[in-house]
């Protein structure tokens, strides 16, 4: 095994899972074990200025030649599969066939038929017990194996390096204490992503719905006239809302209901509103004050409150201002005989948010996939792969 897969084991072996209940900074204190040994191998790797500040996030800077180039990776690992006892077995030159995790699971071309593309190759996967992590511990030994060659080679001339590993980002606050300030770079690159061709400038416009109906609750045999049950007000609102933008029809955007709680006397629901297109998430906004109006008009004793909140925000209008980031990626992967794929990410990364507070920040592969879940994988060729087409963007 090089020392490159070695290094990405090893992180992958310390559980980071975050949580999304605790309220603090980093969600969960064992983050900060990886923070800590991160801090130690950039110190020995010459990167002096080396440190984890007092949110979990590390920062570290090395000099070269031109316009300072950040490299992100986040340390936390996502809710959905549990990331304590993570034990990666390596499929060498995989035939095809089934992987057996273990007794229960196993990873399957009929399951999963884009892995395809992994035959002949060599894979990391996980003992079926947990997720492997590689999103996004791949992305953080890949920016460690680029620094180890830069210490290696010291006549590779580069840019200089902003390096910032952060906390938080699977329950979507890798950017609430992130610092330009302490960052100092001129753009940025996120490596948390899937396929290694992929250059990914395009997310959501994201925002979270939070309806509250208080009905007028009497006892059903006192109701004529007077009761107005808060679930049917509840059921009627949805049933308004367009039934062809949801996940299962809509590729542009959707409404997507997600939480219902309450009583005939009062129901709140919550739901995430998502579109590429500003002008068509506002649309559905205006819909739903509008269904609001239309409901409160109807039923006048009810009270129907709303609220629409921001969550993220599609990045390309700071991509497109600031091209560099982009073209630099679209040049190294060519210069590597990668034709780069633009993919507009369904979601969103901490990238849309450092480019909405001024960093333009596009996200880039790991060779990783079949991400926070114990079917997770990382090619180690493409990982390898991506070693060297970061190093191409670095280069001078
Ligand atoms: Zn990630």
């Amino acid at each position: 095994m090089n020392k490159n897969i070695e290094r990405f084991i090893r992180y992958a072996k310390i559980d980071t899972q975050a949580d999304d209940t605790t309220g603090t900074t980093p969600s969960t204190e064992k983050q900060k074990n990886l923070g800590r040994l991160l801090v130690k191998e950039l110190l020995e790797l010459g990167l002096e200025d080396a440190y984890m500040d007092e949110y979990g996030i590390v920062y570290a800077h090395s000099d070269g030649e031109g316009d300072v180039i950040g490299l992100n990776a986040h340390m936390d690992t996502a809710l959905e599969v549990t990331d304590t006892g993570v034990n990666p077995q390596i499929v060498n030159n995989w035939d095809g066939n089934d992987i057996k995790l273990n007794d229960k699971y196993k990873i399957t071309l009929e399951q999963f038929p884009k892995m395809k593309a992994f035959i002949g190759k060599d894979l990391v996967v996980t003992d079926g017990n947990t997720l492997l992590g590689a999103d996004d511990k791949a992305g953080i030994a890949i920016i460690m194996a680029v620094l180890d060659y830069l210490k290696e080679h010291p006549d590779f001339k580069h840019h200089p390096l902003a390096i910032a590993f952060t906390v938080d980002e699977e329950i979507g606050e890798g950017p609430k204490h992130f610092s330009l300030e302490k960052m100092k770079a001129d753009y940025a690159f996120t490596i948390d992503g899937g396929d290694i061709n992929c250059i990914d400038c395009e997310n959501f416009n994201a925002q979270g719905l939070k309806v509250k109906i208080t009905g007028v609750a009497v006892h059903p045999g006192e109701g004529k006239n007077t009761l107005i049950n808060a679930l049917q007000l509840q059921a009627e609102f949805i049933s308004m809302l367009p039934q062809e933008e949801t996940p299962f029809y809509a590729d542009e955007g959707y409404w997507h209901l997600n939480n219902i709680s309450g009583s005939s006397e009062e129901v709140e629901f919550s739901a995430i509103l998502r579109n590429f297109s500003r002008e068509k998430l506002e649309a559905l906004d205006m819909r739903i004050y509008e269904i609001r109006d239309a409901l409160q008009s109807k039923y006048p004793k009810a009270k129907i409150e709303i609220e629409i909140f921001e969550q993220y925000e599609n990045m390309k209008a700071y991509v497109d201002k600031d091209p560099r980031p982009v073209k630099k990626a679209e040049a190294a992967l060519k210069a590597m005989g990668i034709e780069p794929v633009f993919d507009r990410i369904k979601g969103g990364t901490d990238g849309a948010t450092f480019s909405k507070m001024g960093l333009v920040t596009p996200n880039l592969g790991t060779g990783s996939g079949n991400h926070h879940g114990r079917f997770e994988y990382l090619c180690i060729q493409d990982f390898e792969k991506m070693i060297n087409i970061v190093l191409k963007i670095i280069e001078r």
